[in-house]
């Protein structure tokens, strides 16, 4: 029989509503017999996000503010659906097991951590599934990154177990103490189960059709992708298309298990199916984009010095400098006589002007020139940058709409071409870019 690890997101398992759906979900097909939830997300536009919720718990308890409200609001959305769904959780104790650890010192991990637990609790009784905790599975090293090895051991357990319901999000170090995934998260909890439970399929269930040729949130309705690659994924989730975590590709692309991007409120749709890399010929015209996704937020420090390129150890010097700071980099376009370092602000944090100082100091440039509210776009589609007018088509998008590009990035990806533009010009970049090459996508 065939395995299918299910994962719904926030929203899909909001309230009891969204519960009565997942259940009708699960019991739809009998091969649905793992399933990854996260905390309960906004049930309508401007409501909390339960996980949010938790950090500033742990924030206000943390700076003897008054968390009494926050504490309240959390209470509220547990308590509702176990009220709702006529359950007999006892999650009132639960969530009063949280207060007595924020007492003891528990944590900003392991408070985040419970708004998947709670949930998990309370989905695993409404399905009459079993709760298995996810700090049983799935380990971290001392210094906080995944432990994928200990993990693989750890899920051994699941073996002969099914009708699971298992917390997304978090693990726990080998000394006990939670720690969390990145947020969204829980994308790479459902990936890790798949691969543990041998699963035929990774059911990515979420509020959307499917992964969109665009951010839906900028253009208007936007296609729905039905194949995707899992390497035009990353890139498209690491630009900024959140609906999937960039990191839930790894467990799941070596075990060969396709993804599949469902909407929880229509279940009907046929959604998204990402793919290895090798399936692409079957369903793509090679040279067509993919989707466009990008952010806002970068700084790029251009240095130019003559004949640079014959300089031995200038890219190391200048990398050094970033090194000091403990500041990464997206990008490092260069050129004969100059090189780019693009920065996200928020691994910049104020350490700007000591950098160009030093880089001044170590590189002895002619110029550094400075370009900060930059967005980065990334055009992604396999085998596009090697077909003939590819480039030409998105720099006329860009002109036709008024935007001026203020850095082009090909990279040594071919799937790849990002541009920088203003922060204030993404979104109209992202909507033309869009235009330009929807006609070529494959809904
Ligand atoms: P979940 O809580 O189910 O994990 P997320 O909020 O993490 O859901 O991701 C789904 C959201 O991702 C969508 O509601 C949508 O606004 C956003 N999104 C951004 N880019 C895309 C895209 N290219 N395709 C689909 N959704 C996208
Ligand atoms: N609840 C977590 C977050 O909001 C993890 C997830 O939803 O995937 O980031
Ligand atoms: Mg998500």
């Amino acid at each position: 029989m065939s395995i299918k690890m299910t994962k719904f997101g926030g929203s899909s398992v909001a309230d009891a509503v969204q519960f009565q759906k997942v259940k009708r979900i699960i019991e739809a097909d009998p091969s649905r017999l793992f399933v990854v939830p996260s905390a309960p997300g906004k049930r309508f536009a401007g409501d909390d996000k339960v996980t949010d919720l938790l950090y500033l718990l742990y924030a206000q308890y943390n700076s003897d503010a008054n968390y009494s409200d926050t504490f309240r609001k959390i209470c509220d959305r547990y308590t509702g659906i176990e009220r709702d769904l006529g359950l007999h959780t006892d999650i009132q104790s639960e969530l009063d097991a949280i207060l007595k650890n924020l007492e003891n010192g528990a944590s900003e991990d392991f408070i985040a951590s419970r708004g998947e637990y709670l949930n998990a609790l309370l989905l695993a009784d409404y399905l009459g599934f079993d709760f298995v905790d996810a700090s049983e599975l799935i380990c971290f090293h001392s210094d906080g990154t995944y432990d994928d090895e200990t993990t693989l051991r750890w899920t051994q357990k699941l073996e002969n177990m099914t009708r699971l319901v298992i917390p997304g999000f978090y693990g726990r170090k080998r000394d006990g103490s939670i720690k969390t995934f990145s947020r969204g998260g829980s994308d790479i909890t459902g990936a890790i189960i798949a691969r543990a439970v041998h699963a035929d399929v990774y059911e990515n269930w979420t509020d959307v059709p499917g992964f969109m040729m665009a951010d839906p949130r900028i253009v208007d309705h936007p296609k729905v992708i039905s194949t995707v690659s899992y390497s035009e994924l990353r890139e498209l989730s690491y630009m900024g298309a959140t609906v999937l975590h960039e990191d839930s590709i790894f467990p799941v692309r070596k075990a060969h298990i396709p993804i599949h991007v469902r909407n929880t409120n229509e279940p009907e749709r046929e959604g998204t199916m990402v793919v290895p890399d090798s399936y692409l010929r079957f369903y793509k015209r090679t040279g067509t984009m993919t989707g466009v996704a990008g952010r806002t937020g970068f700084t790029v420090i251009t240095v130019y010095k003559d004949n640079m390129h014959n300089e031995v150890g200038f890219g190391y010097r200048m990398l050094r400098v970033l090194e000091r700071y403990n500041v990464s980099f997206e990008h490092v376009p260069s050129g004969i006589d100059t090189m780019s370092l693009v920065i996200a602000d928020v691994n910049l944090k104020d350490h700007l002007q000591q950098i160009l100082r030093e880089i001044k100091r170590d590189c002895n440039p002619k110029t550094v020139e400075l370009q900060s509210n930059m967005a980065l776009i990334a055009t992604v589609g396999k085998g596009m940058v090697r077909s003939i007018g590819t480039a030409a088509k998105l720099f006329n998008a860009l002109y036709e709409a008024g935007i001026n590009i203020r850095m082009i990035d090909q990279g040594s990806s071919e799937m790849n071409i990002i541009v920088g533009v203003e922060n204030e010009d993404f979104p109209e970049a992202v909507r033309a870019i869009y235009k330009a090459f929807s006609q070529d996508g494959q809904e």
